[in-house]
């Protein structure tokens, strides 16, 4: 079977939109929140806007995920915000990885509190961690975040290595100032861990236009590089995500690129989103999203909800339009977890 067919889904309907596309991943926003200040996410840290619904609860998360997991749905990532400020984060991934169908749990997270949990995490069913990083030198980390914790962090990526994840990545946003500077050093990083340092194309959002404009700079010249030092590309499996993965015989880890404004990435797009105030997203770049929460509510609205999800799926859109300098709603990816 391929990887993008769903296992079967227990209600019989699909989750497929009028492109043909099937959606077998929910990234899953846990929180708004973040302890971090990353320049071009959240440069300001975590204001908290009035007026907003609260975030979801872990009974309303469970209830989301069942409805999703009957209609085929079977590999989450949970993400935010920083998703491991939630005091209950185990709690809501043992109860998780429970739910029928679902056979895949990742998580993306700035490493805050990896050294200490990852072990616990590991054993509550997260199988994946991304770890982001965006540079290994410790003056540019704590002026990028607002931290100056890049060795806790490291040391969490060595952590999660240990504790026997499936996989480990790390998230590493293409920034220009970083960009020429920092080779070496994560050259170094991936000679001896088996992990892969995925670069990911920095993405315009509604509030960061300005850096945007400064700070962009293209996936080629990563690729550029990379092949010319002699890394190859690997074949990826059908269904895997959008980054393509480059290997070199000198070293144990992988260097990846993620490049949403190259032509066709949307093409292969198997993913949904849920914000942690409960509206489904059908594109990072899209909409407000469609309110899911009153239906969260009890466990005999479940019928409702799966068909409320059915009948959104046409309107997932081709693609996104950041190439046309249109970012949709969004005003930063905290918000609707990157
Ligand atoms: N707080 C967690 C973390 O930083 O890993 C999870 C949420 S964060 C929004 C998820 C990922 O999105 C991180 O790897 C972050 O670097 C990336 N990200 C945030 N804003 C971005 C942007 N504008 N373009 C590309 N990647 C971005
Ligand atoms: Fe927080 Fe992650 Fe955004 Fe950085 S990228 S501010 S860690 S949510």
């Amino acid at each position: 079977m391929a990887l993008f067919d769903p296992p079967g889904s227990l209600q019989g309907e699909r989750l497929e939109d009028g492109f043909g596309r099937r959606f077998s991943y929910l990234r899953l926003s846990l929180t708004d929140r973040c302890n971090f200040r990353c320049t071009y996410c959240l440069p300001n840290g975590f204001v908290k806007q009035q007026g907003l619904p609260s975030e979801l609860s872990s009974e309303e998360i469970y209830r989301a995920v069942a409805a999703f997991a009957r209609l085929g749905l079977w590999k989450l990532r949970l993400t935010g915000g920083e998703p491991t400020v939630r005091h209950d984060f185990t709690e809501i991934t043992r109860k998780l990885s429970e739910i029928e169908g679902i056979r895949r749990i990742a998580m993306t997270t700035n490493g805050y509190r990896l050294v200490q949990r990852a072990s616990e995490w590991r054993e509550a069913g997260v199988d994946a961690v991304n770890v982001s990083i965006d540079t290994l030198d410790p003056k540019a980390f704590a002026s990028l975040t607002g931290h100056d914790r890049l060795a806790d962090v490291v040391a969490g990526v060595d952590a999660a290595l240990e504790a026997g994840f499936d996989t480990v990545k790390v998230n590493s946003v293409l920034l220009r100032d970083l960009e020429r500077s920092g080779w070496d050093d994560i050259l170094r990083f991936v000679e001896t861990r088996n992990l892969s340092w995925r670069f990911i194309e920095f993405m315009r959002t509604n509030d960061n236009t300005a850096f945007h404009e400064q700070q962009a700079t293209p996936g080629e010249i990563v690729r550029d590089r990379l092949l010319a030092a002699g890394w190859e590309p690997q074949s990826r499996e059908i269904g895997a995500g959008p980054a393509v993965d480059y290997a070199h015989p000198a070293y144990r880890g992988r260097i990846g690129l993620i490049a949403p404004y190259s032509p066709g990435f949307c093409e292969s797009c198997n993913r949904l989103r849920l914000s942690s105030r409960g509206r489904l997203h059908l594109c990072l770049f899209g909409t407000e999203g469609l309110d899911l929460r009153e239906l969260l509510q009890r466990d005999d609205q479940q019928e409702e909800l799966i068909a409320r999800i059915v009948a959104a799926m046409p309107g997932k859109s081709r693609g996104h339009r950041l190439n046309e300098g249109d970012s949709g709603a969004t005003p930063h990816l905290a918000s609707i977890g990157g």
